[in-house]
C-alpha cells in the first residue's frame, strides 16, 4: 500500500525525524517503523482468522499508532478505542465486531466480562523480540482490504463500526497532501483521540508527508494552563480541530499568534464552522489560511473542502462547506432520489473511492444508508445541504428538523441566529419534549460580556435580537446561562449532558 511505503520509506530517509510527541515520550520514524515491525510479527504468529480486527486501547501514547501500524502490516485492521470510552460499549463493540485481540497500550489494567478476546499488554509484545524483526510486505493490508473500524453510535444505542479500507484511507491522504498547504515535515496537532475520525485528518497526512504530531491528552485539555504551556513549547504549524474545541481556546485572549507563532493552516471538521470563529482566527493569526471540511466517519473524514478568507466571510452569512475533492461526486437529492436544482434543499450522498463499504457484521444497518451508485459506493449521509455558486452548504441533520406546535423548523438554524446576538459567544438549543411531545424550546448559552445586572435583562436583549430575524414560533422560550457548556471526548458539543444541565 502506498501510504505504508511513503512512511517506510521516511523510516530509512529520515530515521531520525521526530514521528510522534506525546506529553511523556516522543518518537522518530525509525522506532515507529521497527517497533510496529514488531507488532505486526507478534501477530501474524497468533491465530487469528484472516482480517480479524486488533483492538488497541490506550489514549494518545505513540504505542498507539505503533500498534495501528503493526495491525495493518500484518494483514489485520484496528479498532482504536480511546480511555474514555466506558467498559460496556467497548463490551459491545468487542461482541459486534468478534475482536479476538485486544492490545492494553494503557497503563489501566482492566479484565473484560464475557468475553473470549485476549488481552495482552503492549510492553509483553515488544519486549520479547528483537531490534531486528522485520515482516514482508506481503502480509500488508491492500486495497479493499479493511485498514481501519472506527465505531460511531448508532441510533439504536449499539455502536456502528464503520470500515474503512486501505483504497478509502489512501484516496483520502492523496487528498490531503495534494489541496493542502500541508506538505513537508510540518508539526501537526492532534486533538481528537483516535477512535474519533478526526485524528486520521492529522495523522496519516502528517505521516504521509514527512511531519510530525504533537498530541494533546484529555489531562491537558481540562487544565487550559497546563494546554497553553505545552502550545508555547510546540511549534504547532498545522491546526486540526473541531470548531468547538478552537472556540474554546479562542476564549483566552493569549491564543494568538505570539503563543503559535508557526501556525499556518487552520483545518476544521465534524460540526459548524461559526462566522465568529473564522472572523476572530484570521485577526488574531494574520499568516494563517482557514479551512472549513466537510463529511463523515463512513466517507473516511472529510470530503469536502473550502479556504475561509475574508472574501468569503463577507459573501456569505453561513458559511459553505466548500466543493468535492476530485475524485468524490456530491448528490443533492430529494426523498425519490432525484437530484434538486440549485439553491434548492436535499439530503447529501456522497459518491466516491473514499466511501466506506459499510457497517462490519451489520448488512441491515449497511443496506439502509449505502449503495452504490454508477458503479462507485455511496453514502446517504441523512445531512441536509444545498448548492449555491459550486459550494456545498450543510443544513444541518435531516433528523434536527423538529415540529413545535405544528411548525416546522431546525435548531441549528435557530442556534445560528441567536450566536449572532453581540450578547453571544456559543448557543445550544435544546428541544423539551413532554409525552413524546416537543413542549418548548430551552437554549442554553455562554454570554459574552454585558452590562445587564439581572439574566432575565440578558434574555430580553437576546430575545429583541431574534424578533429581528426568526419568528417568535422559533424564539426559545428559556434561556440558560453557564460558563461553559459541556463536550464529548471527540470535542464535539455535548448536546445530551446539555439537555440534562438544562432540565435541572
Ligand atoms: P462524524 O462521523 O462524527 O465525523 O460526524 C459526521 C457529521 O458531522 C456529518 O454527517 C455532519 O452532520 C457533521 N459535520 C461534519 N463536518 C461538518 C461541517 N464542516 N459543518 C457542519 N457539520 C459537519
Amino acid at each position: 500500500m502506498k501510504l505504508l511505503k511513503i512512511i517506510k520509506d521516511f523510516s530509512y530517509t529520515h530515521s531520525e525525524n521526530t514521528a510522534f510527541i506525546s506529553p511523556e515520550k516522543e518518537i522518530t520514524y525509525k522506532q515507529l517503523w521497527s517497533e510496529s515491525e514488531k507488532v505486526a510479527s507478534f501477530l501474524i504468529n497468533e491465530p487469528l482468522p484472516n482480517g480479524s480486527p486488533v483492538i488497541v486501547y490506550g489514549h494518545m501514547e505513540p504505542e498507539m499508532i505503533i500498534s495501528f501500524l503493526g495491525s495493518v502490516k500484518s494483514g489485520h485492521p484496528y479498532i482504536p478505542i480511546d480511555t474514555s470510552i466506558p467498559i460496556e460499549r467497548i463490551e459491545k463493540i468487542i461482541e459486534s465486531s468478534s475482536s479476538k485481540l485486544f492490545i492494553n497500550v494503557s497503563k489501566q489494567s482492566f479484565s473484560l466480562e464475557n468475553s473470549f478476546v485476549k488481552i495482552i499488554n503492549f510492553d509483553e509484545i515488544v519486549d520479547n523480540l528483537s531490534e531486528n524483526t522485520e515482516v514482508s510486505t506481503e502480509n500488508w493490508v491492500k486495497e479493499d482490504d479493511n485498514f481501519y473500524i472506527i465505531y460511531t453510535s448508532g441510533s439504536t444505542g449499539n455502536p456502528k463500526g464503520v470500515q474503512i479500507s486501505a483504497n478509502n484511507l489512501q484516496s483520502f491522504v492523496d487528498w490531503m497532501v495534494k489541496d493542502f498547504p500541508i506538505n513537508g515535515n510540518l508539526q501537526f496537532l492532534n486533538q481528537a483521540p483516535f477512535s474519533f475520525d478526526l485524528s486520521v485528518m492529522d495523522l496519516y497526512p502528517a505521516l504521509a508527508s514527512g511531519g510530525h504530531i504533537f498530541a494533546i491528552t484529555k489531562d491537558m485539555i481540562a487544565k487550559p494552563k497546563y494546554l497553553f504551556e505545552a502550545f508555547k513549547k510546540s511549534n504547532i504549524q498545522i491546526w486540526t480541530s473541531t470548531p468547538s474545541f478552537v472556540q474554546m481556546c479562542l476564549m483566552d485572549p493569549s491564543f494568538t499568534e505570539e503563543l503559535l507563532p508557526e501556525l499556518t493552516v487552520f483545518l476544521f471538521c465534524g460540526e459548524i464552522l461559526p462566522v465568529s470563529i473564522s472572523q476572530q482566527l484570521l485577526k488574531r493569526f494574520p499568516k494563517a489560511k482557514v479551512f472549513n471540511t466537510y463529511g463523515p466517519t463512513e466517507a473516511t473524514v472529510a470530503v469536502t473542502y473550502v479556504e475561509i478568507n475574508t472574501e468569503v466571510l463577507q459573501q456569505y452569512e453561513s458559511l459553505p462547506v466548500g466543493k468535492s475533492k476530485e475524485d468524490t461526486r456530491i448528490l443533492l437529492v430529494d426523498e425519490n432520489w432525484n437530484e434538486v436544482s440549485e439553491g434548492e434543499k436535499g439530503e447529501i450522498i456522497i459518491v466516491g473511492p473514499s466511501v466506506s463499504k459499510g457497517y462490519l457484521g451489520q448488512k441491515d444497518l449497511t443496506d439502509k444508508a449505502f449503495t452504490s451508485f454508477e458503479g462507485q459506493m455511496a453514502y446517504k449521509t441523512g445531512d441536509a445541504g444545498y448548492k449555491e455558486n459550486d459550494q456545498l452548504f450543510y443544513k444541518g441533520r435531516m433528523d434536527f428538523q423538529i415540529k413545535l406546535h405544528g411548525y416546522r423548523m431546525e435548531l441549528e438554524e435557530i442556534e445560528h441566529h441567536i450566536a449572532q446576538s453581540q450578547y453571544v459567544k456559543m448557543a445550544v438549543v435544546v428541544p423539551i419534549y413532554q409525552n413524546d411531545k416537543i413542549e418548548y424550546l430551552t437554549a442554553a448559552i455562554i454570554p459574552s460580556e454585558h452590562v445587564f445586572e439581572k439574566e432575565y435583562q440578558l434574555t430580553g436583549a437576546i430575545k429583541k435580537e431574534l424578533s429581528e430575524v426568526l419568528p417568535a414560533y422559533m424564539i426559545p422560550r428559556k434561556f440558560s446561562y453557564y460558563d461553559d457548556l459541556p463536550m464529548t471526548p471527540n470535542g464535539k458539543i455535548d448536546r445530551k449532558q446539555i439537555k440534562e444541565k438544562v432540565l435541572v
